[in-house]
């Protein structure tokens, strides 16, 4: 890696005119800056390797749970998909839904078999072609390319997509133009103000672009709150869910064991607070 590189992101993705000030979180990119606005954490890793590790994870298994976690992740896909269809006080059948960034369509799969009219789009070709030989119906290549019309879906997802982005408001406007008036935006991302963030500090696996290709923007309930208002949507509901404390390895065992119980004992309660460390943001088209 070269050190020297100028970082990719040199402003705030949520288009603040701030100043980005250097945190206590030190990655090897550098330390993450913190935007003086709206609290966005923002890496400083070079453009060269941002790229790099977006095409390290491109691969036909994508985001497929392995066997023994398809149930759990079918669960937790049909919440989100529950949350929409109540939001919409609407029948599955009657949602046209896309998935942005579908990788090889886990979550497109679970809107199919829950009954939802739902597709998808995905620009990673090997991790497209697998979701298209599962047989779903994807668009390979980025939203923009896709010609949809506008208003064409009632419900657009967009799971471990915006925190890739240097400039996520573009995605946003697109993602609003082929939303019906009144639709139903979800979005999945970390969140930058949980306790896991706080707990873990530059060890929150979370941060790292080794284990998560492209990760570079980190958003709060505050700052993606900010950045949505500013591209024409409401905020619905904001979910947050998990807490860690320490990863195995990084400390004692029986400290470990004691830590997973504190992080389960609490997890309800980072819910109430907005503190979890995944999560889901509906967004109603304005
Ligand atoms: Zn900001």
């Amino acid at each position: 890696m070269n050190e020297q590189a100028s970082p990719y992101l040199t402003n705030c993705p949520v288009g603040c005119s701030g100043t980005l000030q250097p945190t206590q979180y030190v990655l090897p990119e550098g330390a993450l800056l913190r935007c003086s606005v709206c609290g966005q954490l923002i890496s400083q890793c070079s453009e060269q390797r941002y790229w790099q590790s977006m095409e390290e994870f491109d691969d036909p298994q994508g985001t497929l749970p392995n066997a023994r976690s398809v149930e759990r992740r079918f669960r937790r896909s049909k919440k989100f998909l529950d949350r929409i269809a109540a939001l919409l006080s609407k029948p599955p059948a009657e949602i046209r839904l896309l998935d942005v960034g579908c990788s090889s369509g886990s979550f497109l799969g679970s809107a199919v078999k829950l009954g939802f009219r739902a597709e998808g789009v995905e620009p990673a070709a090997r991790a497209a072609q697998s979701a298209q030989a599962a047989g779903l119906t994807v668009h390979q290549g980025l939203l923009q390319e896709a010609g949809y019309a506008d208003g064409q879906f009632d419900a657009v997802t967009l799971f471990e997509v915006i925190e890739h982005l240097k400039e996520p408001a573009d995605l946003l406007r697109e993602c609003r133009r082929i939303l019906r008036p009144g639709g139903i935006m979800l979005v999945g991302t970390g969140n930058a103000a949980s306790w896991s963030a706080a707990a873990m500090g530059a060890k929150w696996e979370y941060l790292d672009i080794d284990k998560h290709g492209g990760h570079i923007s980190f958003y709060t309930p505050h700052s993606i709150s900010m950045l949505a208002q500013q591209a024409g949507f409401a905020v619905a509901d904001i979910r947050t869910r998990g807490v860690r404390f320490c990863d195995r390895g990084d400390c004692a065992p029986g400290l470990y064991t004691i830590a997973k119980l504190a992080a389960e004992l609490v997890n309800p309660l980072a819910g109430m607070l907005d503190k979890g460390s995944d999560m889901a943001v509906y967004l109603r088209r304005t």
